[in-house]
């Protein structure tokens, strides 16, 4: 049995306030994450904001005055492209899962967007990135403390420690002969846990 993550550090994420300091506004946003997006869409005039919104359907994109419908495929080239068309003042608001979060702001930081200008709300599940520190081998979706990794078969513990370049938790090998003897009853003394 692993436990899962309830308790884990995350990197700090944002509320959804508009950043006054600026004419236009981006959104990114996984289709799950829309109804976090509400309360800035309610705030922020609809001719001062675009939206890309990514599905996991197999669509052909969608493109209206206010929004853009894209397949999850095409996330990446979708983004370079909405960024460069509209990178005049903005403020960019990211919205999905922590992993898509982190993608995300890697491309906009990219294209050059300041960082103070791009926002990354809280995260829609608790379902993580991680990155095995033997053979970096990154997985997706990951809800437990303990893992094995795809890549070397190691059995990994996931650390506090977050790389925002791979939006990933460092994830390091438990060495076997230090596990636990779960069979035994008799309480163990306290120190031995500090
Ligand atoms: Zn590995």
């Amino acid at each position: 049995m692993t436990s899962p993550m309830t308790h884990h550090l995350r990197p700090k994420y944002e509320s959804a306030t508009p950043d006054t300091n600026v004419s236009h506004y981006l959104f990114i946003a996984e289709e799950a994450a829309l109804p976090l997006l509400k309360p800035l869409f309610n705030d922020i005039d609809l001719t001062l904001r675009k939206s890309l919104v990514v599905t996991d359907l197999d669509i052909s994109p969608v493109t209206t005055a206010a929004y853009e419908l894209i397949p999850r495929s095409k996330t990446i080239s979708y983004t370079d492209a909405f960024i460069l068309a509209n990178s005049k003042n903005v403020a960019v608001y990211i919205a999905g899962t922590e992993s898509f979060l982190w993608s995300v702001h890697q491309r906009v930081l990219k294209a050059g967007i300041e960082k103070s200008k791009i926002h990354l709300l809280e995260p829609i599940s608790d379902l993580r990135r991680i990155i095995c520190t033997h053979c970096f081998t990154i997985m997706d979706n990951i809800s437990d403390i303990l893992v094995t990794c795809s890549g070397c078969q190691r059995q990994l513990e996931v650390q506090d420690q977050f790389s925002e370049m791979h939006g990933a938790y460092a994830a390091s090998g438990i060495r076997l002969s230090n596990k636990p003897q779960k069979t035994i009853k008799t309480i163990t003394p306290k120190k031995q846990l500090f």
